[in-house]
């Protein structure tokens, strides 16, 4: 069991990023998970917690100095682009132990019926005219489909938005993801026609692609930026491995 002053800092608000937490946690090492602080309520984490921005990627590289942080791991969201340029930065300045956690994202099924678009943009033009739409997105992404006035949109979100969301034809759900008997029992009680989410990958928001699929519902899929492959894992195991391997510098 490691016994030391210096800690591991996970870049997290993911699911994985809870769960590796708890493991590090479980088997000695002190952990620092850090959270954006946009949620309001968030699940509670083990080991300690900060929240909000560090100031780009030099002011996390002062943050490792300063906190001798001794192994980073970025497990945040596949989309969360700025903070993992940020890490990248961060390591070149300080030459820290590195490693990127990034859940696989998922791949069309015999069954599915996706569309997929690159761009947020051409997921607004995939909508056919008239569609009832999940927007199964956070609400910084929900501007552009303000131009759709000939579609209605169910809007799901965590938490309100503190901005109006300028749609013209929409409703508000407040809720999480749930099973695939309650997306089903969701999309066919708003009559649905179509889904437009990104490609997170992951189990917790999957639910919605399975029962997209069993109801033969179309799903408009955003897919991920391309991101450098350097030090990426594709599970929590192999962060677990990385830092017993890097044990010595903590
Ligand atoms: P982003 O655009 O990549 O980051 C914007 C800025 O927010 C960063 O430059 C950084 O500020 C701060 N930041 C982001 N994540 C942080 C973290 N874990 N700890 C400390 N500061 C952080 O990020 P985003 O897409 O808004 O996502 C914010 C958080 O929500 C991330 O932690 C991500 O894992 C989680 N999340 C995102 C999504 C998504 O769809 N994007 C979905 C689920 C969860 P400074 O430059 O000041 O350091």
């Amino acid at each position: 069991m490691p016994a030391s002053e210096r800690s591991i800092l996970i870049l997290g608000g993911t699911a994985e990023a809870s769960t590796l937490a708890a493991r590090l946690v479980e088997q000695g090492y002190r952990v620092v998970s850090s959270l954006a602080g946009r949620t309001k309520d968030p699940a509670k984490l083990k080991g300690e917690v900060r929240s909000g921005g560090f100031g780009g990627g030099a002011g996390l590289a002062d943050y490792i100095a300063r906190e001798h942080i001794a192994i980073l791991v970025d497990a945040t969201h596949p989309f969360a682009t700025q903070i993992s340029d940020n890490a990248l930065a961060a390591v070149a300045l300080t030459n820290i132990p590195f490693l990127r956690l990034e859940r696989p994202a998922w791949l069309s099924k015999p069954g599915d019926a996706w569309t997929t678009v690159a761009t947020l943009d051409e997921a607004v033009a995939a909508v056919p005219s008239r569609a009832r739409v999940l927007l199964a997105l956070g609400r910084q992404h929900i501007a552009p489909f303000a131009r759709r006035g000939d579609v209605h949109f169910v809007v799901r979100m965590i938490d309100p938005p503190e901005v109006a969301l300028g749609l013209i034809d929409f409703e508000l759900e407040l809720s999480r993801p749930g099973s695939v008997e309650e997306e089903t029992a969701f999309l066919t009680a708003r009559r649905l026609s179509h889904i437009i989410c990104r490609n997170s990958g992951g189990a917790a928001s999957y639910a919605k692609i399975r029962a997209a699929r069993q109801l033969g519902l179309p799903v408009i899929m955003i897919e991920r930026p391309h991101r450098p492959q350097m030090n990426v894992v594709p599970d929590i195991e192999s962060v677990i491995q990385f830092v017993e391997e890097n044990a010595h510098s903590l």
